[in-house]
């Protein structure tokens, strides 16, 4: 069975630049709804005895799944991925790229500067249309930055996702309303640049 991660901070350490009131939502009713339709999904399958620690492992699996289960795969289950790593991908702890010198140093050669990359990331994330999320992307061991509806993920195309954010209006509503501009804004402060090195250099 799956379960809903525990976060690493309380869900008012984000503030102000999102509010406890949408990460309690965000977590434990999106997400864990989630959680509990893949499960349900699951029961009665080979997977159903998959856990957190097999999170990844159905990845490679996707498109080679039976049909039956396929649609909750890309679904569900990316949903509770996508989020599961998105809670890692941000922190109430002030880190910087440039503390980080792979990460800089890919950043530089593959975007020119900082501002670049953040304006590319931005004008993406303002772009996208309807649910979604942005991505920061390797392919190629190039740096790119995509938006892909829904719950899809880097992953399923064989590239490598380094940084994401949730463009779905759950994630800044209640605060931002229609002010997506704001909420990605609001996301740099948080961006755990720690953790989106890490996953690059893994
Ligand atoms: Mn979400």
């Amino acid at each position: 069975m799956f379960a809903l991660p525990e976060l690493n901070y309380d869900y008012t350490a984000l503030e102000p630049h999102i509010d406890a009131l949408t990460m309690q939502i965000h977590h434990t009713k999106h997400h864990q709804t989630y959680v509990d339709k893949l499960n349900a999904g699951l029961a009665g399958t080979e997977y159903e005895w998959y856990t957190n620690d097999e999170l990844t492992q159905l990845v490679s699996l996707t498109n080679s799944l039976d049909s039956s289960i396929q649609w909750i795969v890309r679904n569900h289950w990316w949903w509770h991925l996508n989020h599961s790593i998105f809670w890692q991908n941000i922190s109430p702890n002030d880190t910087k790229f440039n503390d980080l010198e792979v990460l800089k140093e890919k950043i530089l050669s593959d975007f020119w500067s900082f501002e670049d990359f953040q304006k590319s990331f931005d004008n993406k994330a303002l772009a996208l249309f309807g649910s979604g999320w942005t991505w920061l992307e390797l392919s190629d061991d190039k740096l790119q930055i995509t938006n892909y509806p829904n719950q899809e993920n880097p992953s399923m195309y064989d590239k490598k996702p380094i940084l994401w954010l949730d463009l779905w209006e759950h994630a800044y509503y209640i605060k931002n309303q229609n002010r997506r501009p704001e909420y990605i804004s609001n996301f740099w402060n948080l961006v755990n640049r720690q953790d989106v090195s890490w996953r690059l250099v893994s």
